[in-house]
């Protein structure tokens, strides 16, 4: 038997409990597991529940919040007492895999920040915010099959790009390649097609947060998507972290979205319509360049679940939804590189070095902490990801 020794200032206290997929040398069978402190532990042998004997988070979640709930004193009491052999593993010693089988994927666009700082570099000539987005969560429909796991590569996509003064358009690697610092949402029990789920119903559905980056092709993107929006310069990687976060460990992090005025429509109305205070931070080849907070963000995740399904769209176990970029008032708090470096005109200082786009062999990662009870704080890991050159067009 053996005991976890939990420091009281760790990342990963009993307050938090994320879940993920992990396999070890020993036995390569992806499962589920929780994080404590620097270890994972096995909740297929630590509770003996087949639900956790399985490579994805998905069944578990379908079980909904009432079992949630009880799974999660079942795991505080499981990694507080005495540990069976061969159910902990130090963190060193494991294999991540990607936590969830994602189903639809949605990206979101809810930082007024971010949207007024990319509207003045797609649109100079316009108002930044057009007009529908104080009144609905602005998304796009993304591509799931490209969602990856922290620490998976990531290949410089080609595309059709054409800057302002090319007389046409030419194909190749991106030259602009960029990051987008986000918190993904996952669904946990979905909805039927005609069923809407309104934001005081999101704890129903929603079974926890992840860190995601949405890494952005901007000269393919600019090039594509007048009128339908994003399409190729997004759909080739979205990363997530390995660990989710289940909700019940945010309740510390509420608080209220920053004032929506107009009022928003009776339908994104709610209680539980709050924001998040998430503090992220950009690591560019190990220097932090940024730390967006995902406090002033103006839509809350439960109005993005609520605007998804007002329509009758279904719902589904494992389907993700990004915040969209997370960036705050000043510009070392942006969440994407063509804000923090004025869309390539003003370089940032990385490692002695001028810089502006992602270069190959560039590594960026991404932290999350959030408040936890009693003045702790609640980790989310990382989401990483390494450039490697393109694949010959
Ligand atoms: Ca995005």
């Amino acid at each position: 038997m053996t005991r976890i020794d939990i420091p009281a200032d760790s990342l990963f206290g009993v307050e938090n409990l994320p879940y993920g997929v992990f396999a070890t040398r020993d036995n390569t069978l992806p499962r589920v597991g929780v994080r404590v402190a620097d270890y994972v532990v096995d909740l297929a042998a630590g509770l003996g529940d087949d639900v956790f004997a399985q490579p994805s988070l998905n069944p578990f979640m379908a079980q909904g919040a009432t079992s949630w709930d009880k799974t999660r004193a079942r795991i505080r009491e499981l990694v507080t007492g005495d540990l069976a052999e061969g159910t902990v593993f130090a963190i060193g010693d494991v294999t991540m895999h990607l936590p969830i089988e994602v189903a639809d994927y949605v990206d979101f666009y809810a930082s007024e920040h971010h949207a007024s700082n990319l509207g003045r570099l797609f649109r100079p000539e316009s108002d930044p915010l057009l007009p529908n987005w104080k009144h609905l969560p602005v998304g796009y429909h993304g591509r799931s099959s490209t969602v990856v796991v922290s620490g998976t590569d990531i290949i410089r996509p080609n595309g059709q790009r054409k800057g302002p003064n090319d007389p046409a358009p030419v194909f190749g690697p991106t030259v602009r390649l960029d990051v987008e610092a986000e918190l993904g949402f996952i669904v946990g029990v979905g909805s039927r097609m005609g069923e809407a789920i309104a934001p005081d119903e999101f704890a129903q559905h929603c079974f926890g947060a992840v860190i995601l980056n949405d890494w952005s092709a901007r000269d393919i993107q600019a090039w594509e998507y007048v009128p339908l929006g994003p399409n190729l310069g997004k759909s080739f990687a979205t990363s997530i972290s390995a660990w989710v976060v289940p909700l019940a460990a945010l309740e510390d992090a509420r608080v209220p979205t920053p004032v929506q005025d107009p009022e928003p429509l009776p339908y994104l109305r709610g209680e539980e319509a709050w924001g998040l205070d998430i503090q992220l931070e950009i690591e560019w080849n190990g220097q932090a360049v940024s730390h967006p907070p995902y406090a002033p963000m103006y839509w809350s995740p439960a109005q993005m679940l609520a605007h998804t399904t007002v329509n009758g769209a279904a719902t589904r176990t494992g389907d993700l939804f990004g915040s969209g970029t997370i960036s705050g008032p000043e510009r070392d708090q942006c969440g994407a590189f063509i804000e923090l470096t004025c869309g390539g005109k003003e370089p940032v200082t990385v490692n002695g070095e001028k810089r502006t786009f992602l270069e190959d062999g560039d590594e960026i990662i991404i932290t999350a902490t959030a408040p936890g009870p009693g003045g702790a704080r609640i980790g989310f890991g990382e989401v990483a990801g390494r450039v490697v050159p393109a694949r010959k067009g």
